[in-house]
């Protein structure tokens, strides 16, 4: 018999009788902390599975931020793949204020787990740090930052001789991605770049918690007490993200599983238009550092030499 959901102390798990800590507005019941937890990893594993993001001999990096997600991430692979080859990997962008904490945090989390760890820092390879770089312009933190941290992620991967790069986006960034990439018009990224994730130079990339809402990824880590509170970026809430996250958030509250249904379609529509045949745009290397573009320079160097520095970028061979 379905317990009563509603105990003298508060709402009580749906399949135990437990006292609930979360309440599933999709499927309309409510978990206690260890059912919650066992159906997050379910969740995540199924992604796996299904989408075959780990092969055996895979060589996996994380790319390990320090935030919850990337936290909640490199915990779970750990669990899931106990023979398999992880690393961690870490971009230190530049930001004060924000980076040490989660650095430190990044830290503690692979000397506990016995993960080796990589750091990278805008400047080292840039030369200068986020900060130095957008001086009077924070509002375009997040796209120059999207770019370059895309890039420094993809280099260090390389180093580590990653075969995969594992990154902690949420369905709630997916959601926001998809949404994001219709208000811009961005064609590209729209119809989906075909090949890219193969390309020679780029560490194919996968999403094991693109299934998972942020504010469930947030709980499983508090639940496993895997980090204190910290500190969020103070350029989160400057770019155009910041609003599409509070357009979907409001609409999510009120019609349960729209991000799910805005991934889903865009899922489909990339899978429909893959089917048609089309031929891929083939990737050039970038004329300055190597790395694969559709054009002459790629997006960093562009950022970074057209627009308007003469910084020297420093050798990607190491
Ligand atoms: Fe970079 Fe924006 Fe993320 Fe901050 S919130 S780390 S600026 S992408
Ligand atoms: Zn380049």
């Amino acid at each position: 018999m379905k317990p009563d959901p509603s105990g003298p102390d508060g709402p009580v798990c749906d399949l135990c009788g437990q006292a609930a800590v979360f309440m599933d507005r999709i499927r309309n019941r409510h978990l206690c902390g260890d059912h919650f937890v066992g159906d997050v990893e379910e969740r995540v594993k199924c992604t796996i599975q299904e989408y075959a993001m780990v092969q055996p001999g895979d060589r996996l990096a994380v790319a390990l931020s320090g935030g919850k997600d990337s936290t909640v991430l490199l915990h779970l692979l750990r669990r899931f793949l106990p023979g398999a080859h992880l690393v961690a990997v870490t971009v230190d962008e530049g930001i004060e204020g924000y980076r040490e904490a989660t650095l430190r945090s990044a830290e503690a989390t692979t000397a506990r787990l016995g993960i080796d760890h990589h750091v990278l820092s805008f400047k080292e390879l840039y030369g200068r740090t986020l900060d130095g770089i957008l001086r009077g312009q924070p509002d375009r933190a997040c796209s120059i930052c999207g770019i370059l941290r895309r890039k420094a992620i993809n280099t260090i991967a390389r180093w580590a001789g990653a075969s995969k790069l594992a990154t902690g986006h949420n369905l709630d960034d997916e959601a926001q991605s998809v949404l994001m990439n219709w208000l811009q018009g961005d064609r590209k990224r729209i119809f989906g770049r075909r090949g890219e994730n193969g390309a020679q130079g780029l560490v194919p990339r996968v999403k094991p918690l693109r299934e998972i809402p942020e504010k469930e990824v947030a709980l499983y880590g508090i639940l496993q007490g895997l980090y204190l509170d910290l500190p969020e970026c103070p350029y989160r809430h400057t770019a155009l993200r910041g609003e599409v996250r509070g357009i979907l958030t409001t609409l999510e509250f009120g019609h349960p599983g729209t991000m799910r249904r805005v991934v889903e379609g865009q899922a489909k529509l990339s899978r429909e238009l893959r089917s048609l045949p089309l031929a891929a745009r083939p990737f050039l290397a970038c004329e300055r550092c190597g790395d694969p573009t559709s054009g002459r320079l790629c997006q960093a160097c562009r950022l970074l030499y057209l627009g308007g520095g003469s910084e020297t970028i420093v050798s990607l061979d190491r």
